[in-house]
């Protein structure tokens, strides 16, 4: 009966055991969860800003071609005054294409103000762009070690807690031998407890055939 009490308490030992490793192992997949996640973000991060100044760059371009333009809309408008000029004197023609000479010079100017600008947001932004994406990379890396690690770890848990289920379950087996050997016992007691009877006059016990009692010769009666 002792032994049979401490291996009740070993199964409860067991379940406990086993709903500890349970638990730690729900902890470590709900890390790893939340970790890939985070990773998942920290990429799309990474190559969003992979393009970062590029619209800034085209727009500066775009105004710099136009700048261009204009500057040289601005020249052939000079040249014209000038060949005009040089030739026919004043003409009342020359006062438009002195101001459309004028306007193209001012708007190529605003051109490349514009422009060297925007370049300058281009290259600000790609720089910037460029040390995020250098901590990210490296966070990265970190993410990913640190998920392997986990990976590892849950695996190790997960062979030690088929292991532990594994000696659960050959415990229990034995307990059901163990149980069927303790009602063997009782069983075996009980009926060698039938087979005998008390001596009345000197309380030994003797066969429950018995006639005679072997220790004080007392008669039993039949
Ligand atoms: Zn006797």
């Amino acid at each position: 009966m002792q032994e049979f009490i401490r291996t009740v308490d070993t199964i409860e030992a067991f379940k406990f055991k086993i709903s500890v490793m349970e638990n730690e192992l729900k902890n470590c997949n709900d890390k790893l969860e939340d970790k890939t996640k985070y990773l998942n973000n920290t990429v799309k991060e990474y190559e969003s800003i992979k393009y970062s100044g590029n619209n800034e760059e085209l727009s500066a371009k775009t105004y710099k071609l136009f700048g261009r333009l204009c500057l040289f809309g601005s020249v052939v408008c000079f040249l014209s005054l000038w060949v005009v000029y040089r030739n026919m004197g004043f003409l009342p023609e020359i006062i438009p294409l002195t101001a459309a000479m004028l306007g193209l010079l001012f708007l190529s100017i605003k051109c490349k103000k514009k422009s060297t600008y925007l370049f300058g947001v281009a290259q600000t932004e790609r720089l910037e762009a460029e040390e995020r994406r250098r901590k990210l990379s490296s966070h990265i890396q970190k993410l990913t070690r640190e998920i392997n690690e986990l990976k590892a770890t849950i695996f190790q848990k997960e062979q030690d807690m088929n292991v532990e289920k594994e000696k659960y379950f050959t415990h229990m087996t034995n307990q059901q031998e163990l149980l069927e050997k303790e009602v063997h016992a009782i069983s075996n007691y009980s009926n060698e407890a039938k087979d005998t009877k008390e001596c009345p006059q000197c309380a030994e016990t003797v066969k429950a055939k018995a006639k005679i009692c072997r220790f004080c010769n007392y008669k039993f009666e039949e």
